[in-house]
């Protein structure tokens, strides 16, 4: 059932570069920890939470710390949690093999902030399906800079014969412009052409990653207020 909120930021964030799919789910997971760092952190109940899944996976763990989306005093509180039960695991674990021990130091449930994002996914293709009959929103998505492989081998099977033509007829723009700046980026690359001023495709190849894929990463924490 598409909500109109979850249709609201689809709109602005094909306004925006980037998978305007990744944009809306980088934010959710990134609000989310926010969330959990401000109003969670002296939850018992939460901070177990977290350390039955051992904080945050790699990414999100980098992201909570470089963007700060929270201070430095919740980070340790969380990671005091988790030192402590790392020590506890292997002082229980330490007279039995190296299996158990294994098993006792593997997170047991996935990161938390993934859970978000997956759900989150969902909840973004769901809306986006019906909308892209809206020519009104299909103008909107036709100003975004395409969506991520990923995310466009998501929706593809969802969509009828009309909708595929009107996302792949807008992907393939995206693409071929795509490809355009990465060989002016490459020529320019040429020591033969190394006086040439390098534009806006000097970053074409991150953005060519972020297509490839998917999971645009937030650059600044404003990007999701
Ligand atoms: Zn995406
Ligand atoms: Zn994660």
């Amino acid at each position: 059932m598409p909500d109109a909120q979850t249709i609201y930021e689809l709109r602005l964030a094909c306004h925006k570069p980037g998978c305007p799919v990744c944009n809306l789910i980088q934010r959710a997971g990134a609000r989310y920890i926010e969330g959990i760092f401000n109003e969670s952190m002296l939850d018992p109940g939460v901070r177990q939470k977290l350390v039955d899944s051992q904080g945050f996976c790699y990414e999100h763990t980098w992201q909570s710390i470089n963007l700060k989306l929270s201070d430095a005093l919740g980070h340790a509180i969380l990671y005091q949690d988790l030192v402590r039960d790392a020590m506890r695991k292997i002082t229980e674990n330490e007279a039995n093999g190296s299996s158990q021990l294994v098993n006792a130091l593997t997170p047991g449930s996935t990161c938390p902030a993934c859970r978000v994002e997956d759900a989150t996914l969902e909840r973004v293709i769901d809306c986006m399906v019906p909308v892209l009959r809206d020519q009104d929103f299909i103008a909107e998505f036709k100003q975004s800079t395409g969506l991520c492989i990923p995310h466009l081998k998501r929706i593809l099977p969802k969509l009828d014969g009309n909708r595929r033509g009107v996302v792949l007829l807008h992907q393939n723009d995206c693409l071929e412009k795509l490809r355009g700046e990465l060989a002016e980026f490459i020529r320019k690359s040429d020591y033969r052409f190394r006086d040439e001023v390098i534009g806006n495709e000097g970053d074409s190849y991150k953005r060519a990653a972020d297509m490839i894929s998917g999971k645009h990463r937030l650059a600044e924490k404003k990007d999701f207020r």
